[in-house]
């Protein structure tokens, strides 16, 4: 059992499954993007391992970018407002992979996709480190997937909680008291 703050969690998915997974789809985008000059975008904060990780086992010729989901209320309405920063660089008739923590609802996937294709790149595609299924809001095709997890909060290879527990190197899982 692992306590982060004042939850307690226990691993779902060890550091060598994660990394099993890792060298599957970086060994998939090696073979897909060959010859396309891809531009990688890691979706910060939760993902910055994965996309490290990724990162180091592409031997394309290829570029990494990191961009940033703000969530916002909105004064004048009851809304959350989203914004995406960090899209420094021309993306249009470019090859587009996305690197993601996790894909929940899908509302902010949604938000990112639609928001890039006005840019107009060449293709998009998505790699997630962990989805679930059962959250989902807004069904959105995923290229890549490194593993389907139940609806349960997670924690641990840079994703949090309040700030914490990204510095695990395995998933964690919630458990009730
Ligand atoms: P969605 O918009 O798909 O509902 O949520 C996506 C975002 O919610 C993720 O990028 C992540 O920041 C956060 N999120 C969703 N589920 C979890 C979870 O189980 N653990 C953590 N730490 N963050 C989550």
């Amino acid at each position: 059992m692992v306590e982060v703050l004042d939850l307690k969690f226990k691993e779902l998915i060890s550091a060598e499954e994660i990394q099993a997974r890792v060298d599957d789809i970086s060994n998939q985008l090696n073979t897909k993007y060959e010859g396309k000059n891809p531009i990688f975008l890691g979706i910060l904060n939760g993902s910055f391992l994965f996309i490290a990780d990724i990162f180091k086992k592409l031997y394309i010729p290829c570029e990494v970018s990191f961009l940033k989901v703000n969530s916002y209320q909105n004064t004048s309405s009851t809304g959350k407002m989203k914004e995406l920063i960090g899209l420094n660089q021309s993306i249009e008739g470019r090859h587009i992979v996305i690197l993601e923590d996790i894909v929940d609802t899908g509302r902010t996937l949604d938000f990112i996709l639609k928001t890039l294709e006005i840019h107009k790149p060449a293709s998009i595609s998505v790699a997630t480190l962990l989805h679930k299924p059962e959250a989902t809001l807004i069904p959105i095709s995923l290229d890549y997937v490194g593993f389907e997890i139940q609806n349960q909060f997670v924690v641990g290879y840079g994703l949090d909680y309040n700030g914490f527990g990204r510095n695990s190197s395995s998933i964690l899982i919630k458990v009730d008291d």
